[in-house]
C-alpha cells in the first residue's frame, strides 16, 4: 500500500502540458476553467490526474473561493441568534429574508446504532446582509423550530457559468 503526503513537490505534479494542449483544441471536451485552476472533462468533471503522464494535477483554488469567517465573526453570529427558536422569531427580529426556499436543505442520515436511516426536509431563510462574509441561514422544520447557519459567502470570482442549462 502506498501513502500519498498531503504536500507534493512540484516536480511529482504533471509537466507535460498534454492538458493545456488539448483544452485549446476547437471542440476539445477538455476546458480550463483559470479561476479555479481546474480542467474538466464535458465542463463537469473534474480532472486530478493527468492523462498524458499519469502524475497529479495541481490542487484547484476551490477552497480559496469561499470568504473565511473567523472566530469572532461566528461568535457575533450567535450572539445574534441568541434567545431565536422559531421562524415567527426569526421574522420578528430580522424581517422579511433575502430569499426563501422550500425544500431549501434535505439533510439525510444513515443508519447508526440510537436510529434507522433517515431524512429530512427544511425550509430556508436567507439573509446575506447580516454579515459581511457569510450568509445567515435559518433552517425551519415543520414544527417551526429554527435553527441558524452560516455557511462562508463566494467571494471574489464569478460562478461557474453553466453552459449545459437549457436557455428559456
Ligand atoms: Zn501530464
Amino acid at each position: 500500500m502506498t501513502t500519498q503526503s498531503k504536500s507534493r513537490k512540484t516536480k511529482d505534479e504533471c509537466q507535460c502540458r498534454m492538458l493545456e494542449r488539448m483544452s485549446q483544441e476547437p471542440g476539445s471536451s477538455v476546458t480550463y476553467l483559470p479561476e479555479l485552476n481546474e480542467y474538466r472533462v464535458d465542463k463537469s468533471w473534474v480532472m486530478r490526474f493527468c492523462p498524458g503522464c499519469g502524475k497529479p494535477l495541481p490542487p484547484s483554488r476551490r477552497a480559496s473561493r469561499f470568504a473565511h469567517v473567523s472566530n469572532r465573526e461566528s461568535s457575533r453570529i450567535m450572539k445574534l441568534f441568541r434567545g431565536i427558536t422559531t421562524e415567527q422569531e426569526v421574522l420578528a427580529r430580522f424581517g422579511p429574508p433575502d430569499a426563501e426556499d422550500y425544500p431549501g436543505v434535505m439533510v439525510s442520515s444513515l443508519e447508526d446504532d440510537e436510529l434507522p436511516q433517515r431524512g429530512e426536509v427544511f425550509k430556508t431563510l436567507e439573509y446575506r446582509e447580516l454579515s459581511d462574509v457569510a450568509n445567515i441561514i435559518f433552517r425551519i422544520g415543520d414544527n417551526g423550530q429554527a435553527r441558524g447557519t452560516w455557511p462562508a459567502k463566494h467571494c471574489g470570482e464569478p460562478p461557474i457559468k453553466d453552459d449545459t442549462a437549457p436557455s428559456s
